[in-house]
């Protein structure tokens, strides 16, 4: 539906249009060339165990340069991909991309990690999701559990039957899905009892405010780490700045984070080096937290 609705949306150029809605219009027509110019790339940025310092994932953040106006954060494009139906394709290329990235790590030897992919709500919504799923981890040639998949709370607003359904075939496939921004939008506590998600991560926002006086922050967090151990759902921190809000998510139980205190996200031949580094660094000092703190 989403689709039908973005196909037929092109915005026409008009003499009374404003400045934004003029970058707008100039963007979303760029976009519709970016990937066969070959002008978008993903990055990767990784999620550690606070405890064991082990890293459990790496998350595929996808970056649009612009020929003429160089990089275009996802956080203004997406939503204008979104707008035009573009995102399904944008998403897809991502998939592709990082599932090919896996392949090609384990034949570098580096073993194999697990590469956590962001679905966007409309893609997430797709009914034939699954197979073509199946399809890409067939032609790369990889392990499903490979694969985490990371939807916000938007992709909860379909068809909850079918939301169940789909949730429940990619657990099978042992695909693990995590409900990123935790926290942000809707936060319904039904959303945890209801749909079976492997992990949840607790928006950014929050994290950044725990050391800055935010009291209010503090006792959220806490509470939704508290809330995902109890339901023994795995949880993750992002946005993760400094030491001080590492050590104050260790106190409180949470199992993992993400954030630029351990590493930002980086294109694959520095992450690669990155990560070989740190493996290093990890054998030759197994003590608990001593390789993040
Ligand atoms: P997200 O999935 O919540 O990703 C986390 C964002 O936080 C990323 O922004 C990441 O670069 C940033 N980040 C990581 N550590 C830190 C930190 O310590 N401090 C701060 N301030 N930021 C940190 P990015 O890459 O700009 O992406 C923004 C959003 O765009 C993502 O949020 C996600 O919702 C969306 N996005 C990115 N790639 C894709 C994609 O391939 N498909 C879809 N549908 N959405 C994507
Ligand atoms: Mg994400
Ligand atoms: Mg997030
Ligand atoms: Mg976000």
């Amino acid at each position: 539906r989403a689709k039908e609705q973005g196909k037929n949306k092109y915005k026409v150029f008009h003499t009374g249009m404003n400045i934004e809605s003029y970058r707008t219009f100039l963007l979303q027509s760029d976009l519709r060339k970016a990937i066969e110019r070959d002008e978008l790339s993903v990055v990767y940025q990784p999620k550690v165990n606070i405890h064991t310092g082990k890293i459990s994932s790496v998350e595929a953040l996808v970056r649009w340069h612009h020929p003429k106006w160089g990089m275009i954060p996802p956080n203004e494009f997406i939503p204008l991909a979104e707008e035009i139906g573009l995102i399904v394709e944008i998403d897809k290329w991502v998939l592709q991309n990082a599932c090919n990235q896996i392949a090609q790590w384990r034949n570098n030897e580096l073993g194999s990690i697990r590469i956590a992919v962001n679905f966007s709500a409309q893609h997430f919504l797709q009914k034939n999701l699954v197979n073509e799923i199946i399809e890409q981890l067939a032609i790369s040639n990889i392990d499903p559990n490979l694969l985490e998949i990371e939807i916000t709370e938007t992709a909860l607003l379909g068809n909850e039957e079918f939301i169940i359904s789909t949730l429940l075939k990619l657990k099978e496939l042992k695909i693990h899905v995590s409900l990123d921004d935790f926290g942000t939008g809707y936060s319904s506590l039904n959303y945890l009892r209801v749909f079976p998600f492997s992990t949840v991560k607790i928006d950014k926002a929050f994290i950044q405010e725990i050391t800055n006086q935010g009291e209010k922050s503090l006792a959220i967090v806490e509470s939704i780490i508290h809330l995902a151990n109890r339901l023994s759902i795995n949880v993750v921190a992002e946005g993760v700045e400094t030491l001080e809000q590492l050590k104050i998510l260790k106190e409180l139980q949470c199992n993992e984070y993400q954030g630029y205190h351990f590493c930002r996200p980086l294109p694959p031949e520095e992450l690669f080096e990155f990560l070989e580094k740190y493996e290093t660094i990890l054998t030759e000092s197994p003590t608990e937290s001593a390789p993040l703190l």
